[in-house]
């Protein structure tokens, strides 16, 4: 780090993250051409709709579409785009949401996408005033239940690609965009943390939404990506419902100097720094009693790899939770990826850390470990009892 950690004189723990690009915990880092640009711009006054062809063009470029617009969050782009798909160009109707009366108002959505980011995805698009139908079962849908989810009042489609969602058994972007476009329904990809910037668009999708905080490290925003015709009506849900997502002339130049930066990065040389972290863990981690440090690709074919470090309580006298929970605590907190750790794992994440800090995690493993094999018993907090520590922590809040 070159600059002074404000973190202590904030108040706030100088956290590591090896958990991944985590809204909870400041998303990523940003990178310092976008830091660059944003100081920049912050005095000065600028023409939003100027700005916002700017983007367009560098969106358009970097994704191989037509044109885009920055808007407050990923989330924001899934409500925007639903809302642009049932209103069109037509400006009384973008004032008239949330109320869809006249318009069509059904959004096809497979049950295995429906999951939570944070936020639950068929809010989103219960926000613009549509109605989800949902397409097939928890874990199998088949063109025959998407086609005949397919009907009159049929406004658009959503299709999420992340590891939050059921990774077998669904109907694939391609087949899903064929039987879409044949029945004339736009298909919406949430892509939000995904880096391929062309592809879902390539396949066919209308519109593909990204966040500009995750991998590009951006500012705190979302893009909207296809074709004009929707891309303007989705952009034009800024004189509506899009106005509580408002985005800054910081987020929206913020974003354009992140692709810009990213259309630059040495993304193999990060791969080789961040391949260098995980050797430096498994090395830590191998040997140790009951941990089984495991390399393994991103579930959603991001180009990156994580350590999954499986803990085995009888040979490391410490559950996985626990285990991530002593990591968190302490002077130097440590963020593990932790959503499936009742499985016995958790994962390290090698994109979000500062040079240096590869090191401090592999001390903090070391230390946690050892501080667990010193104990007579084994550590193991029972599963209900962390579940519900986590939500009195956020019915507390703010306290
Ligand atoms: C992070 C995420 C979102 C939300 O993105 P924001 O830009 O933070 O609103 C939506 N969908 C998926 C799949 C995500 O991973």
């Amino acid at each position: 780090m070159t600059q002074k950690d404000i973190r202590p004189d904030l108040g706030l723990r100088p956290i590591v993250n090896v958990s991944g690009t985590m809204t909870s915990l400041g998303a990523s880092i940003v990178v310092p051409e976008a830091v660059a640009a944003v100081s920049a711009i912050l005095p000065q006054f600028v023409e939003i709709g100027d700005l916002q062809k700017k983007a367009s063009r560098v969106i358009a470029r970097l994704c191989g579409t037509e044109a885009g617009f920055v808007t407050a969050s990923c989330s924001a782009g899934i409500t925007l785009a639903v809302a642009g798909a049932m209103t069109g160009c037509d400006l009384a109707a973008v004032e008239r949401l949330p109320d869809t009366t006249g318009l069509k108002n059904e959004v096809l959505l497979m049950t295995g996408h429906m999951v939570s980011y944070g936020a639950p995805v068929e809010q989103g698009i219960r926000l613009a005033g549509a109605k989800v139908v949902p397409v097939g079962q928890a874990t199998s849908a088949y063109g025959y239940q998407l086609n005949g989810a397919i009907n009159e009042r049929t406004a658009a489609a959503v299709y999420v690609i992340s590891h939050h969602t059921v990774q077998y058994g669904l109907i694939p972007l391609k087949e899903f965009v064929e039987i879409c476009h044949a029945r004339g329904v736009p298909v919406i990809v949430d892509a939000a943390s995904e880096y391929d910037l062309k592809g879902f668009l390539a396949t066919g999708a209308d519109i593909a939404l990204y966040s500009s905080h995750k991998f590009l490290g951006g500012l705190t925003a979302g893009i909207v990506a296809g074709n004009t015709e929707l891309v303007r009506a989705t952009y034009m849900q800024n004189m509506g419902i899009g106005r509580g997502m408002k985005v800054g002339k910081e987020g929206i130049l913020g974003t354009i100097a992140a692709l810009d930066a990213w259309e630059k990065r040495d993304h193999a040389g990060i791969r080789e720094r961040e391949t260098r972290y995980l050797e430096l863990w498994e090395q830590t981690l191998s040997g140790r009693p009951g941990v089984t440090p495991i390399r393994e690709a991103d579930p959603t074919n991001n180009p990156l790899d994580r350590l999954k470090v499986a803990i085995e309580p009888k040979g490391a006298h410490i559950t996985a939770w626990d285990l991530a929970d002593a990591l968190a605590s302490g002077r130097t907190p440590i963020i593990v990826r932790d959503h499936e750790v009742e499985h016995g794992y958790f994962y390290l994440d090698p994109c979000n850390l500062h040079p240096g800090q590869e090191a401090i995690v592999a001390e903090r493993l070391v230390e946690e470990l050892e501080n667990a094999r010193q104990s007579n018993e084994i550590i193991a907090t029972p599963l209900e009892t962390r579940r519900n520590r986590s939500y009195q922590a956020i019915m507390r809040w703010p306290d």
